[in-house]
């Protein structure tokens, strides 16, 4: 039977998942599970170890020695790493290529799993990433692929590093989601895919609002079903 308290978000850089996924969740009551901060933590760890990123081993030695912990905050969630606060460190451009890197090593991503699936089963979760539907969580009743042009995509990456102060041009950024993309999509293990029963919502031209509105009727028409 489909599990209701999981609602995956998956799909690649820049289709909102992350403003989505924690809106979606607070006005669920559930909590929030931002994949892609686990993978960041990792590449930040492996970077200031100075870890050869070559070294598969090595990588996932510092993914399961990696003490991740969320915290939530005033419109943000903060992440520590090994007791510290990365929330922001941890979104800058070279984490974000380096996490790309190190999520291909299948030795990683098998770290990683059951930490995910850990807090996914500590209550109702809303989870985001690029397997979640697919592989971390195959049981989940209500499974979205979130996805935007890549012209729309970079657009809003753009914005958003904007906010924080990053400086990078629009092309820069729209080159750099390419190679992400192209890596997470065709890695071979836990690849970017929608899973079979994932429900596709193309969110250009759509606002925050419409889009958990979208996701909220998906979720209630399954919670009925569930209930018959
Ligand atoms: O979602 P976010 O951009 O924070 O993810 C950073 C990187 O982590 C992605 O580009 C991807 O390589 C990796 N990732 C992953 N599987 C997930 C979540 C993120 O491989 N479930």
């Amino acid at each position: 039977m489909s599990d209701t308290t999981i609602i995956t978000i998956d799909g690649p850089a820049g289709a909102g998942k992350s403003t989505i996924a924690r809106l979606l969740a607070t006005q669920l009551n559930y909590q929030f599970l931002d994949t892609g901060a686990i993978y960041r933590c990792v590449a930040l760890k492996a970077l200031s170890s100075q870890t050869d990123l070559s070294d598969e081993a090595a990588v996932a030695q510092a993914a399961l020695s990696a003490v991740i912990r969320f915290a939530p905050g005033e419109g943000v969630q903060h992440v520590t790493l090994d007791g510290t606060d990365v929330t922001s460190v941890i979104r800058t451009p070279e984490v974000s290529q380096t996490a790309s890197i190190v999520s291909a090593l299948p030795s990683v991503r098998a770290a990683l799993l059951q930490m995910q699936r850990d807090i996914g089963n500590r209550g109702c979760t809303v989870v985001e990433g690029r397997d979640t539907g697919t592989v971390v969580f195959p049981n989940a009743g209500v499974k979205i692929f979130l996805d935007a042009s890549p012209e729309e995509r970079a657009r809003r990456r753009h914005l958003e590093l904007q906010g924080r102060g990053t400086a990078q041009s629009l092309e820069q950024i729209a080159q750099e989601m390419r190679e992400r993309d192209s890596r997470d999509s065709q890695r071979e293990v836990a690849p970017l895919a929608a899973a079979a029963d994932a429900v596709t919502v193309m969110t250009d031209g759509l606002s925050i609002e419409q889009v958990v509105e979208q996701i909220k009727a998906i979720w209630s028409s399954r919670n009925e079903v569930a209930a018959e």
